[in-house]
């Protein structure tokens, strides 16, 4: 029996990079998964392709996570497709680098609609469907501890992450639902290739600051997210695990 058997997820943003990897893993430990995507319905496909083929159990659904009827649309289908949810995991997220002079109310707002509103949508929506033994993992970001310049906005909307996961942690404990946070140092993933990060000298800073000697990639973040959904952490709520080679 594996330790998400009969379970049911939902992973936002899981078309590439680290959500795709969280949906693989939590598939091959046994649960149904739903494969969130925003626009990359081929990247949605594959991943959703990869699960099939090798015997477990996903569907892809698109949904922009910081639109409230599509976030609800979103955990509806898991529901209607697998008959229950027990996991959500808020990854979608985006980032945008920008030095305090070139701040603008636009770049805030692409980041704080997707990274804050979104979780609170899709999590608000969840929250109808989750019962005793359900698990939310909110994946925020090392760079609240690590303070990169330029990421002012960015960090402020993964510190904001924290303080909601925290409170959640405490508001949903009643009804036996848990909700922890992995912060994920630097990872290449296509967002940070698209971004830039990908063999800059932020990528080089930061790789040279981690004591395990590497950048991470997206499998160092799913095991971790795996064990959080699992049973195996039952007896954690209000966590923030930094899965980051150890920078901090
Ligand atoms: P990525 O490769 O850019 O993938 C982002 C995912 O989020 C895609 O599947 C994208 O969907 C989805 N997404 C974007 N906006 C969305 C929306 N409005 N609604 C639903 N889905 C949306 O990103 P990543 O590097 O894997 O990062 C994933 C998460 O880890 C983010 O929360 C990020 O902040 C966090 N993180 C990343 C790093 C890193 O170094 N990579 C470090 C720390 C934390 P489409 O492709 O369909 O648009």
């Amino acid at each position: 029996m594996s330790k998400l058997d009969g379970k049911v997820a939902v992973v936002t943003g899981a078309s590439k990079g680290i959500g795709a990897a969280i949906a693989k893993a939590l598939a091959k430990d046994g649960a149904a998964v739903v494969v969130n995507y925003a626009s990359s319905k081929a990247g949605a496909d594959a991943v959703v392709g990869a699960i099939t083929e090798a015997g477990g159990r996903a569907i892809a659904v698109q949904g922009d996570v910081s639109k409230a009827a599509q976030a609800q649309r979103l955990i509806e289908s898991a529901v209607h497709q697998f008959g229950r949810l027990d996991v959500l995991v808020n990854n979608s997220g985006i980032y945008e680098f920008a030095a305090i002079e070139e701040v603008t109310e636009e770049h805030y707002r692409r980041l704080f609609d997707v990274n804050v509103l979104g979780v609170l949508l899709a999590t608000q929506a969840a929250a109808k469907h989750l019962g005793e033994g359900g698990s939310i993992i909110n994946i925020s970001s090392a760079i609240t501890h690590v303070h990169t310049p330029t990421a002012a906005a960015y960090a402020g909307t993964k510190g904001a992450l924290n303080a909601i996961s925290g409170v959640l942690a405490n508001e949903l404990a009643p009804r036996r639902i848990r909700v922890n946070v992995v912060s994920p140092g630097f990872v290449v993933t296509e967002g940070t290739h698209s971004a830039g990060v990908v063999g800059s000298d932020m990528e080089a800073g930061l790789v040279a600051q981690t004591p395990l000697g590497r950048a991470g990639q997206p499998d160092d973040i799913a095991g971790v997210v795996a064990f959080l959904a699992s049973d195996d952490a039952r007896w954690l709520t209000g966590e923030e695990i930094t899965a980051s080679g150890g920078i901090r």
